[in-house]
């Protein structure tokens, strides 16, 4: 298996020489050559499969140049019912994504959570990342290399990162957040890490100031060259094939023969988790429809709606209750474009040089627009929805009134959506993006009550926290960087 950037860049390259790598050459984003099948006898043969041996058969498909002991070693080691223990009463750990079915109706709809949150971090990053520190573990000490990853975070992202690579050989970790900015509980869960691998630097100053800074040093070529920096962001490929695998595993639970259909509603913000129930569809996946649900921060519901892509400035990009989905600009949409497209990968890259240049595309076949391919999403079986505080707030209590479950502010905007376009006879699978824990301020808005913390966390804020307090200048980063790799 070969992968290409979607702007052409022909050099093609494989599953290990992507990995550790972030965009292509060409500044646009990796694909493979084709998309594997999956047969029909394939997938029933895959229904008894636990979800380790799941993840293998997917992966081997992709990662065609790693030994497929080694992959079947890495799959079983990541996912175990131990690193996703914070499955709720009622639900089976060793399930890894275990599905629960909120609602039947008499019209023949269905509404199913699918939980994607019960790793070390209570948000489905965990499920690609914890898959990504070894992977990387693995790639860097067959090559006896190293690997320090820079980051910037405002929660779920950089604590996915930290509990996947803390104690693995040849990597550190050094991660940005806004000084004070975090809620406690994610302050916490990153900043008590002991482990001497990783660096969380706290910066005075916002997000935006963090990500800045990751940029200024990015842009340093000999000095990333010299430090071996590296990122862990939501385009790097093998976090979107590791999410591939819970499209499978969810279609599999939901049903008990080929011939049905689901459809999938995802929290959306980077289009990340959502491009990967793309990419199921693509190698056969029975899905009938994809539903993106946006938080005010609607740039993807725009574009699903009306086939204008307009990229957001960072005034117009809204501070919201469910965080992790405020984004201005999707960074994986790139992908999905490119197959509207057909692989035109010039016309790609003439696109996303044109969101740089005016803020987006617009491809509704209006006069003076850029194409008419937005007439042939609905074969993708893409469809989108909004929902916003309000709707977060009321879903909340509902979802505890009818069904006696807590979810978080992300998941009520994805139930929120599902219930605009569930369909009779296509049961629709809601993914559960975080648990409320994480969340708990709009959850005491909601419910007048604390969430429950799964075991563990209940006295996190009092552990000892280990960071460092630093301004935002790019030299002090890179000095503090040098004299902790001593590179
Ligand atoms: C990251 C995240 C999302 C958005 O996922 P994308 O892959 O960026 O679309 C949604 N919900 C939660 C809780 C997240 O952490």
């Amino acid at each position: 298996m070969h992968y290409a950037s979607t702007r052409g860049h022909a050099a093609s390259q494989s599953f290990s020489e992507i990995l550790l790598g972030g965009l292509a050459p060409d500044g646009g984003l990796y694909l493979p050559a084709s998309y594997p099948q999956v047969s029909a006898a394939e997938l029933n043969a895959w229904r008894e499969l636990s979800y380790a041996e799941l993840a293998f058969e997917v992966l081997r498909k992709f990662a065609t140049d790693i030994p497929e002991a080694d992959l079947r070693a890495m799959t079983a080691k990541t996912y175990t019912a131990e690193v996703y223990r914070n499955a709720r009463e009622g639900e089976d750990a060793g399930q890894i994504t275990p599905l629960r079915v909120l609602q039947e109706d008499g019209a023949g709809r269905k509404l199913i959570l699918q939980a994607l949150s019960n790793g070390p971090t209570l948000a489905f990053k965990d499920m690609a990342m914890q898959l990504l520190g070894n992977l990387f573990e693995y790639a860097l000490e067959k090559n006896q290399a190293e690997l320090n990853i820079f980051g910037a975070t405002s929660g779920d992202t950089g604590s996915a990162a930290e509990y996947a690579m803390r104690g693995k050989r040849g990597i550190r970790v050094f991660m940005l957040s806004p000084h004070q900015k975090m809620s406690a509980f994610q302050t916490a869960q990153m900043f008590s890490l002991q482990d001497p691998n990783i660096f969380n630097i706290a910066v005075e100053g916002v997000f935006d100031d963090c990500q800045d800074l990751v940029k200024a040093v990015s842009n340093d070529l000999a000095f990333k060259q010299q430090q071996r920096i590296g990122t862990v962001n939501s385009i790097n490929w093998a976090r979107v094939v590791a999410q591939v695998v819970y499209y499978f595993r969810g279609y599999l639970s939901a049903t008990t023969s080929n011939e049905q259909q689901v459809s999938f509603t995802v929290p959306s913000g980077n289009f990340g988790n959502i491009c990967a129930g793309h990419i199921a569809r693509m190698m056969g996946l029975p899905i009938a429809q994809l539903v993106v649900a946006t938080n005010e921060n609607d740039v993807l519901d725009e574009f699903f709606r009306t086939g204008v892509y307009r990229v957001r400035a960072s005034a117009e990009t809204w501070h919201t209750t469910s965080p992790s989905m405020d984004i201005s600009k999707a960074s994986n949409f790139e992908r999905f474009i490119y197959d509207l497209l057909d692989g035109d990968a010039a016309r790609v890259k003439q696109l996303f040089a044109q969101v740089e240049s005016k803020g987006g595309f617009d491809l509704s076949g209006a006069p003076g627009s850029d194409g008419d391919e937005f007439h042939k999403v609905e074969q993708f079986g893409f469809v989108s929805g909004k929902s916003v505080h309000a709707d977060r707030i009321q879903t909340i209590r509902q979802v505890r009134e009818q069904y006696g479950l807590t979810v978080d502010t992300h998941t009520a905007d994805g139930i929120k959506v599902a219930r605009e376009h569930w369909q009779p006879g296509v049961p629709m699978i809601v993914l559960e993006t975080a648990l409320p824990a994480k969340f708990n301020e709009t959850i005491r808005e909601a419910l007048g009550e604390d969430a429950q913390r799964p075991a563990g966390f209940e006295r996190i804020e009092e552990l000892p926290q280990r960071f460092v307090v630093m301004q935002p200048q790019v030299e002090a980063m890179k000095a503090y960087i040098a004299q902790h790799t001593g590179l």
